[in-house]
């Protein structure tokens, strides 16, 4: 299968290189996914009609709602497939059968399952906090050992992403493998992915509450009417910042962070006490990019 690769190119861009090779796979991370759809109806091009040949829709990259999935599949007149890999195992350790992410049929509507590759790479789901591994339908910290590197090999890596595991059987499809539901592949830890940027939460929250003119803030990921991500930051200053000074301060804040991150951060000042705040946890993220999702 020859591969078309545009990922250094712009929107634009991608969209014609669709409509003149017809690809009869389409990959995309899944928070590009929304926004292609979107420059692609802009720009007045239905899949169905103009590049009807789709055989699937491949999605990697992070969890995602089923209506997002139905939305995907409408659009593209194409049945969607995820896999997971990472570079740890330096490879791909499971994905969809023929099956695709929706368990279809009669139970239609529920999410299906990734077949582990277990021929290649020896997949335990455990009890993060017994190191047990959890029964069919559990939810577990994923633990790979691949078993075909030899120069840079790793033993029981604990990849801290939550899965859901579930027996051979579960897909239904036949295949003796073990699985991994579609779709709900979650961290444990407190990373957000950002524009493609794998982003600390703690490390964020240090550099903005590491400037002395700020009394506290909230941080919300999201994206816009086209579809691209956005991360909006809205900050309180402390009382004894001047007002005049303000609009300074959020420059060069804006500036430290871009530079940290390697990510553009929309930041607004906003009046004391406009900020939430919690008692027992901070936690000052959320994630709106997921639910925008979901009601396309
Ligand atoms: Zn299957």
């Amino acid at each position: 299968m020859p591969v078309l690769r545009v990922g250094p190119n712009s929107t634009e861009e991608r969209i014609a290189a669709f409509l003149r090779f017809k690809p009869r796979v389409l990959k995309l991370p899944y928070v590009y996914a929304i926004r292609f759809m979107e420059a692609c109806r802009a720009a007045g091009v239905d899949p169905r009609r103009d590049v009807p040949g789709i055989k699937f829709v491949f999605i990697s990259g992070g969890a995602y709602p089923v209506e997002f999935t139905r939305a995907v599949e409408d659009f593209f007149g194409a049945p969607m497939h995820e896999v997971f890999g990472c570079s740890q195992a330096g490879t791909v350790t499971c994905g969809t059968c023929d099956r695709g992410v929706l368990a279809r049929g009669a139970a239609g509507g529920e999410r299906g399952w990734m077949h582990n590759y277990e021929h290649e790479v020896l997949t335990e789901v455990l009890d993060p906090a017994t190191g047990r591994p959890v029964q069919d339908g559990e939810e577990g910290e994923l633990v790979i050992t691949p078993l075909f590197r030899a120069a840079s090999p790793v033993f029981r890596y604990r990849m801290r992403d939550r899965v859901r595991f579930g027996a051979p059987g579960r897909c239904g499809c036949g295949r003796p493998f073990t699985t991994i539901e579609c779709g709900t592949i979650a961290r444990y830890d407190d990373m957000l992915r950002i524009k493609g940027v794998n982003v600390w939460v703690h490390e964020l929250d240090a550099l903005i509450l590491g400037d002395p003119s700020v009394d506290e803030f909230n941080g919300v990921l999201m994206l816009d009417e086209r579809g691209r991500e956005r991360v909006c930051v809205r900050i309180e200053f402390r009382s004894a910042v001047p007002a005049e000074a303000r609009a300074g301060a959020l420059g060069a804040l804006g500036t430290r962070l871009r530079d940290a991150f390697r990510v553009t951060f929309d930041l607004e000042a906003v009046p004391a006490g406009t900020v939430r705040r919690f008692e027992l946890k901070q936690r000052r993220w959320t994630d709106e990019r997921t639910a925008r999702m979901a009601r396309n």
